[in-house]
């Protein structure tokens, strides 16, 4: 469907559309404790699941309907045509009630902490995904009401735009602009963070006394403060056009409203061709950070395998992170997920590179992930939590 590409550059998009209501939605629930039961009559806008870890946000139903079944990993929705529920008023929330307030509505609130300062991010995390620039044009006001709400909770002594170099993007007041190299992987947080601070971070984490909020982040928060509502879908790249998704839509579903049908043994990538996780199954709902669906044809690449190294360290030499994932995928292959946090496995960004140059074409992102999560477990995080984008 979309072929592949360093660049970051990214056309005009066109307007973001809305897709159909599917009858059936499998909300997915990570790393949340359900708040409902089998049977349970929902409003749009309920909330079906309560964050286990605080600041994770919590998950609510994006459409009305009933509970018909509650499985490990999503809570199953027959969707009917009932009302929303109250909005919530947003206009007297003092500053210090916001971070629970947003928390509780859906969004991640842990980068929202006080810092010096705050860096936007408008950079595509991934070629071909141009959801920021799709909100940018056509939500701005919505981008700019999650700024100031933002700046409330961050108070930025100074804020940060770093934008694709080449690409079109106007900054906000009072905001510096850094130029970025438009190449996979400089949009990734933390080759951000690098470029604008000077801080190496692992994944997941932010810097001394900055932080980092996407285009996409600033919309949501925009988005509850205008409507008083809990963000309940995701806008998604799908070829060439931007999609706005209702949380735990199936993949199927999805697939049938942008026009796709997939041939046998084509895979469908949630997320970016780089970074994404192949969706298990068609009826898999999809998933509130996902920004992007891409359909690989099932001869578009060579297979993966798990075929022996080579050595001839390929994968070396284009990792930014500068670790060895020949040596931590070797360690991961044989569950010595120690060795291979000796290997520095944590400092690894996920950002693929490495597997897209192995000429054995092992599985090397796979492993790495699998290795981490193994270590999670070993270390007692939550046994329910699953992977996703950065
Ligand atoms: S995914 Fe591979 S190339 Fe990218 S940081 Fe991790 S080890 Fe390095
Ligand atoms: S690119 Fe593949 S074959 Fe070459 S050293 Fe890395 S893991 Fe081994």
């Amino acid at each position: 469907m979309t072929p592949f590409s360093f660049h970051l550059l990214t056309p005009e998009t066109g307007t973001i559309e809305d897709v159909s209501s599917p009858p059936r939605l499998h909300i997915p629930i990570p790393c949340h404790k359900t708040v409902v039961d089998t049977g349970m009559e929902l409003l749009a806008g309920d909330k079906v699941a309560e964050a286990r870890r605080p600041g994770e946000g919590d998950i609510h139903s994006p459409l009305p309907g009933k509970v018909i079944d509650i499985l490990p990993e999503s809570i199953v929705l027959e969707t009917t045509s009932g009302d929303a529920a109250t909005p919530a008023e947003t206009g007297a929330l003092a500053d210090s009630e916001l971070d629970g307030f947003l928390s509780g509505m859906g969004i991640c609130t842990r980068p929202l902490v006080n810092a010096d300062t705050l860096i936007i991010n408008t950079v595509p995390t991934e070629p071909g995904i141009t959801v920021g620039n799709a909100l940018l044009a056509e939500y701005r006001k919505l981008v700019e009401l999650g700024l100031e709400t933002a700046k409330r909770i961050i108070r930025p002594k100074r804020i940060v735009m770093a934008a694709a170099k080449g690409n079109r993007i106007n900054a906000f007041g009072g905001c510096s602009v850094t130029h970025i190299a438009p190449t996979y992987p400089n949009g990734l947080a933390p080759m951000i963070i690098k470029a604008i601070t000077g801080q190496e971070v692992r994944l997941g984490e932010m810097p001394e006394d900055a932080v980092l909020l996407s285009v996409i982040d600033l919309y949501r928060i925009g988005r509850i403060m205008d409507t008083g509502r809990p963000v309940t879908d995701t806008i998604m790249t799908v070829g060439i056009r931007n999609l706005r998704v209702p949380i735990g839509m199936p993949v199927r579903f999805l697939l049938n409203q942008a026009g796709h049908s997939p041939n046998d043994g084509d895979r469908v990538v949630l997320g970016g061709l780089m970074q994404g996780i192949t969706a298990a199954n068609m009826e898999q709902g999809i998933h509130g950070t996902c920004t992007a669906l891409h359909v690989v044809g099932r001869d578009a690449y060579p297979p993966v395998e798990d075929r022996f190294c080579m050595g001839c360290n390929e994968c070396v030499r284009h990792c930014p992170a500068r670790i060895m994932p020949n040596m931590i995928s070797r360690a991961a292959e044989f569950k010595l997920f120690e060795r291979a946090e000796q290997y520095y496995i944590n400092a690894c960004i996920e950002c693929g590179i490495c597997g897209f140059y192995c000429k054995a074409r092992r599985p090397l992102l796979q492993y790495i992930r699998y290795a981490k999560r193994e270590l999670a477990l070993l270390r007692g995080a939550c046994e329910n939590e699953t992977g996703g984008e950065a």
